[in-house]
């Protein structure tokens, strides 16, 4: 039997699924060979726009001015999300016009979704999940779909699994050990009740495994790349979101629930980290995205030791004392070029409440200390946190006035409340009187939503200088790319 990894849209079409390249170089290690990836996104893109000429054609061409350009071309995107997202639900309510070029004769026997993306204006992967596997299931009945992705683990899976009756199998947390199992199981026809992590169905029940740890964390393998075609983005350097680290050291933000997918190990596989890189760099990949939660002082010095000389890099790190001038001097002698300072706020009150272990002076000195040793700096901030005052966000803003100088951009997103962290658990502890527990429902025709954000006490600030749009991630990608681009050859 041969199994698709599939990506679909929308995100921004510089994001290369790389996280589906390990996944398949997993499988493959493990003995599942028989297994492709399929970009829909990518097609999309290159269907609609013609690829990355006319990405150039868009922009200046010069990446003179990297970070106005690529707001241009996310806007650009936007507007197509939009359209598209409007056909994806038509065709949920109707039944007729699915907007996505499938190629159904191309479709692997087992149909592998991720769902890694939701973001409010931003990338997300809502509705073309639910269309695709409405649509495959009506067209081919007789395929498998199983669907995974980091997304899944905000949602409730037995819910999303009783109103979509097309999805066979969910796999949750970190699970590609689950996924080989599952695919093994499935190609020799066996019983699939013992693989852990996963939603299955049983005479009209959904039943949901034990949750284990089962990942072989030391396996040393190589990404494989069977179905991407890296000249299809519409990058102006080929940028890849790698991970070094899962999971976060710290882990105990009271807003976040980043960390939910991931079991308590935070472990690097570094031979395996040094295997993928080195294998990037033999593909022609000069440019990483570090997508780790949070990259410590103890990691710097391998990473510096593995990316110097081969790559530019970015990362996002939460503002230390540890990470001192000549740390980051260092860092940059060995190619980093972009932090994203997870900062939040300034007013030590809110600080405390977040449980972030940020010094307010400690994160100015890091942020001054990186623009002296030559990296751009994004600070990220959040406004709207539950009992914060005018106060406490005059602090905030009054930081971000005050280190304008050195960050390249900010982002001051809204605060929502996300499934799975310390907030959604105990609002009370928090101020919030109610919190609706609905996180997906259907409306009257049919068509899921997502409550994903169930509670939002922001207020509107206006758009000025010290306060633009909050970027997703995956739009960091763009700018990302752009940025890399300009810098040229890694010296
Ligand atoms: S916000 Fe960042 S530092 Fe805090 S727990 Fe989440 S990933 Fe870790």
């Amino acid at each position: 039997m041969k199994a698709q990894l599939v990506f679909l849209p929308f995100c921004s079409p510089t994001f290369i699924p790389y996280h589906l390249c390990e996944l398949a170089g997993y499988l493959m290690a493990r003995g599942f060979k028989d297994i492709e990836i399929l970009d829909l996104n990518i097609h999309l893109f290159n269907k609609q726009f013609g690829g990355l000429e006319s990405y150039n054609r868009i922009v200046s061409g010069e990446w003179d001015n990297y970070m106005s350009d690529s707001y241009l071309v996310a806007e650009k995107w936007n507007v197509f999300q939009v359209e598209l997202e409007q056909k994806l639900v038509k065709y949920l309510e109707t039944g007729i016009d699915f907007p996505l070029e499938v190629d159904l004769n191309k479709l692997a026997d087992i149909v592998c979704i991720s769902w890694t993306f939701h973001h409010r204006g931003g990338a997300s992967q809502f509705y073309s999940t639910m269309a695709f596997v409405k649509y495959i299931k009506e067209k081919c009945p007789e395929k498998i779909v199983i669907l995974g992705g980091s997304y899944l683990n905000h949602i409730d899976k037995k819910q999303l699994m009783m109103m979509f009756p097309e999805i066979d199998y969910v796999l949750h947390r970190e699970s590609e050990e689950s996924l080989f199992c599952l695919l093994k199981q499935l190609a020799e026809n066996s019983d699939v009740f013992a693989i852990p992590n996963l939603f299955y169905r049983n005479s009209g029940k959904i039943i949901k495994t034990e949750e284990v740890d089962n990942v072989l964390r030391g396996l040393v393998f190589e990404p494989n790349f069977d179905g991407i075609e890296i000249n299809k983005y519409f990058n102006p350097s080929s940028v890849v979101s790698i991970q070094y680290k899962r999971g976060c050291d710290w882990n105990k933000c009271t807003f976040c629930s980043h960390n939910n997918m991931y079991f308590p190990s935070v472990d690097a596989n570094k031979e395996g980290f040094i295997k993928k890189a080195e294998f990037l760099y033999g593909k022609g990949v000069n440019f990483l995205f570090l997508a780790d939660q949070m990259i410590t002082f103890d990691d710097v010095g391998f990473l510096n030791s593995v990316l110097a000389g081969k790559f530019y890099w970015a990362c996002m790190i939460m503002p230390q004392e540890k990470i001192t001038a000549t740390v980051l001097e260092e860092m940059y002698q060995a190619g980093c070029r972009w932090i994203c300072w997870g900062v939040e706020s300034a007013s030590p009150r809110i600080l405390k409440l977040m449980k972030k272990p940020v010094v307010v002076e400690a994160a100015k000195r890091n942020i001054i200390d990186a623009h002296i040793a030559g990296i751009q700096n994004v600070v990220l901030m959040m406004q709207g946190f539950p009992s914060e005052t005018e106060e406490d966000l005059a602090l905030s803003m009054n930081f971000l006035k005050e280190l304008r100088p050195y960050y390249y951009d900010n982002s001051l997103s809204p605060f929502h409340v996300c499934y799975g962290s310390e907030v959604q658990k105990n609002p009370e502890k928090f101020g919030i009187e109610e919190l609706s527990s609905l996180v997906l429902y259907k409306n009257e025709n049919g068509v899921l939503s997502s409550e994903l954000y169930a509670y939002s006490p922001m207020k509107e600030i206006k758009e000025d200088d010290n306060n633009k749009r909050s970027i997703p991630f995956a739009e960091h990608m763009l700018i990302a790319s752009s940025l890399f681009k300009k810098l040229g050859d890694v010296k």
